[in-house]
């Protein structure tokens, strides 16, 4: 059977099973397999890798994603495409596909239950699964720690919300690497002081190094986006280069830095409910770290932040 990125295909499937899109579920599939490779690539998908992927659709990264890694770990809300997936995926042994709400899984504890989590080596000599398990395997559970990854060509309506949560989760992944629209990837990847920073970028800076591997036409989906698409990846620290004291305090800032950009940083925060501190003491902080009391948020870096947050906390 040829794959789903051949748009023959993928239409065949589709009405092979009378499939209705739910724009609801943000239901774009790719038939794109040139952006696919290349998504696996700068991923770094490998033999041994165990890959959590959000939302399948009808299986298109997920046969290419079986094909590259040892085990592939799929989450679907929609009840109406795992038939669909248990016929696309018939032919791989190392799939594994969840009906739900990839916002209600523990990805901490299935990382657990897969034996798979970060390998500190930065290659998977130490701590993954052994050389004979270069070649596809059955997909039981490896003996020792395997790499895990996040791939994903997500669903636009809820991309922030996915995001956080694996990052609040700490859930335990080398890399992450997703689809998103653009716009959203210009934001996770803003430097301070243009109009595409935000609280986005700072949460997405703080844990992880991002960077654009292309842009997506709307042409390599069915039905099309309205909107332009890129591919993100995003390695993961293992500990915040710099790390707030207070990681509740530090987000509930930076939230509130930006809920209202025209406001100086003093006034936004002096407003939140969730910020404890007085006009006085954000001023005086802010004075202490070498900025005017007038400044906004836009204009202080992941570390700025990091640094008044723990001003405010002590
Ligand atoms: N990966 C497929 C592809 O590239 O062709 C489909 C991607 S489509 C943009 C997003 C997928 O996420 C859809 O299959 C949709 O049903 C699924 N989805 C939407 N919300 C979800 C949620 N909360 N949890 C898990 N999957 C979700």
């Amino acid at each position: 059977m040829s794959k789903l990125s051949d748009p023959r295909t993928m239409l065949e499937t589709i009405s092979r099973y009378d499939f209705d899109f739910h724009k609801k579920f943000g239901q774009n599939f790719l038939i794109d397999e040139g952006v696919i490779r290349r998504s696996l690539e700068a991923a770094q998908v490998g033999k041994d890798d165990v890959i959590f992927e959000i939302g399948p659709g009808v299986g298109t990264l997920t046969q290419f994603l079986a094909d590259a890694a040892h085990q592939v770990v799929s989450i679907e809300i929609d009840k109406k495409l795992i038939p669909i997936l248990e016929d696309t995926l018939r032919d791989y042994d190392n799939v594994a596909v969840i009906n739900e709400d990839v916002l209600k899984v523990d990805l901490v504890s299935l990382a657990q239950q897969y034996h798979a989590g970060r390998v500190n080596t930065g290659n998977t000599d130490s701590g993954s699964i052994s050389g004979a398990n270069a070649s596809r395997e059955p997909a039981s559970a490896p003996a020792a720690l395997a790499p895990l990854r996040i791939v994903a060509n997500l669903p636009y309506y809820i991309t922030t919300p996915i995001l956080m949560n694996l990052f609040r989760q700490r859930v335990p992944a080398q890399s992450i690497t997703v689809m998103v629209q653009k716009e959203v990837a210009d934001r996770m990847c803003a430097q301070p002081g243009s109009k595409d920073y935000g609280s986005l970028s700072v949460a997405v800076q703080y844990y992880s190094a991002p960077q654009i591997v292309e842009l997506v036409p709307p042409s390599s989906f069915i039905p099309h986006p309205k909107v332009t698409s890129a591919v993100v990846t995003m390695e993961l620290y293992e500990e915040p280069p710099v790390k707030a004291q207070d990681e509740e305090l530090f987000d509930h800032i930076i939230r509130a830095a930006f809920g209202q950009r025209r406001k100086t940083l003093t006034n936004a925060l002096s407003s939140s409910p969730q910020v404890p501190c007085s006009k006085e003491q954000i001023a005086d902080a802010l004075e202490q770290l070498g900025f005017s009391p007038s400044i906004r948020g836009e204009k202080l870096s992941v570390a700025d932040f990091v640094s008044l947050s723990d001003h405010l906390g002590t």
